[in-house]
């Protein structure tokens, strides 16, 4: 389909393309090992987030939640509050994110642009401090809507009810799963869904190295673990290094021709290991993975050229779980 009524019903169904060069190599006459990219920079704001943005605004209308004219209030990491900024703007709210100071330049300047005012916190904090002061100002203003993106079923309903589906009817014979853990939101709905659906499917997580930082990200045990997460919908857990978010990120450019943000790299990373893992096996294995965004917005950090130690230390501080 390539035909809209509105920019909110062109969310979702977003391509899904095989990667011939870097899927592995399989010895002659064993079964196909193929990995596959979600591409979800292909959405109106040019990240995953659209999806639930457009899932818990909706929810909430439907509840009685969010009435015309209202403020929105939300901690975002950058790429919910640009999601939320549009369908705001279409829907007719006013929109107030809460967001590490320290935040690429790209995000405060796209967030201004549609109309969204924005609150600092401490960079130090990360986004666990941006979680907090937006609790605070939400106690200070109790008229203001706070949507929750960690916490709120909209959000995985979106993965459940259109990115697993979608998944399902682009590639009936998926055997592995492999996302980044954020707000958890893509995981739970579309790991859910595809569990229902095919037996024996991995449904496998990227998360950041432990005190390492991939932006878009989490390490589930450096503290705060959103309310959506359920461990039981993960077969597994990788941790990746920024490094090698960095080094796979530029990988899928140079491979592959994908300009992806760096959370993609931390996931093409896991996506690898199990694909490589099932070559070993003899086993066949379809391995899809999502391409959260891409890799515009983080191009002021410099991290796309220059050796790997000095992109690593471009991140550093910029970057934050
Ligand atoms: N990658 C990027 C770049 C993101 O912005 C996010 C969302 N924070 C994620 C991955 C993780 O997605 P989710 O919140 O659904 O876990």
């Amino acid at each position: 389909m390539a035909r809209y009524e509105s920019l909110l019903d062109a969310c979702g169904g977003t391509p899904l393309v095989g990667l011939p060069r870097l899927s592995p190599a399989v010895p002659e006459g064993a079964p196909p090992v193929r990995l596959w990219a979600k591409l979800e920079d292909r959405n109106p704001t040019g990240s995953i987030k659209d999806r639930a943005a457009l899932f818990m605004v909706r929810a909430a209308e439907e509840s009685g939640h969010l009435r015309p004219g209202d403020t929105i209030l939300e901690p975002t990491s950058g790429n919910t509050g640009i999601a939320l900024a549009m369908v705001a703007k279409l829907r007719g709210y006013r929109l107030v994110c809460v967001m590490p100071e320290n935040v690429s330049a790209e995000r405060t300047q796209l967030l201004r642009m549609y109309g969204a005012e924005i609150i600092f916190s401490p960079a130090a904090g990360g986004s666990n401090q941006a979680v907090a002061t937006a609790k605070q100002i939400a106690a200070e203003h109790p008229d203001w809507k706070m949507l929750f993106q960690y916490g709120n079923p909209a959000n995985a309903r979106a993965h459940y009810e259109t990115t697993g589906p979608e998944l399902l009817h682009d590639l009936p014979t998926i055997t592995h799963f492999v996302a980044g853990l954020g707000t958890t939101g893509t995981l739970m709905g579309t790991g859910r869904f595809l569990k229902e659906k095919i037996e024996g499917i991995q449904i496998i997580a990227a998360e950041p190295r432990y005190g390492e930082l991939v932006y878009g990200l989490r390490n589930i045990d450096e503290g705060y673990v959103p309310e959506l997460y359920d461990a039981s919908v993960l077969t597994r857990r990788f941790s990746v290094g920024t490094r090698d978010a960095v080094l796979r990120t530029r990988q899928l450019i140079e491979v592959e021709g994908i300009f992806a943000g760096f959370s993609t790299g931390a996931v093409l990373h896991a996506a690898l290991a199990v694909a490589h893992e099932a070559v070993r096996a003899g086993n066949r294995a379809d391995v899809a993975f999502v391409v959260p965004d891409a890799g515009w917005k983080y191009l002021s950090t410099g991290a796309y050229g220059g050796t790997l130690n000095e992109a690593e230390e471009a991140l550093e501080g910029q970057l934050w779980a």
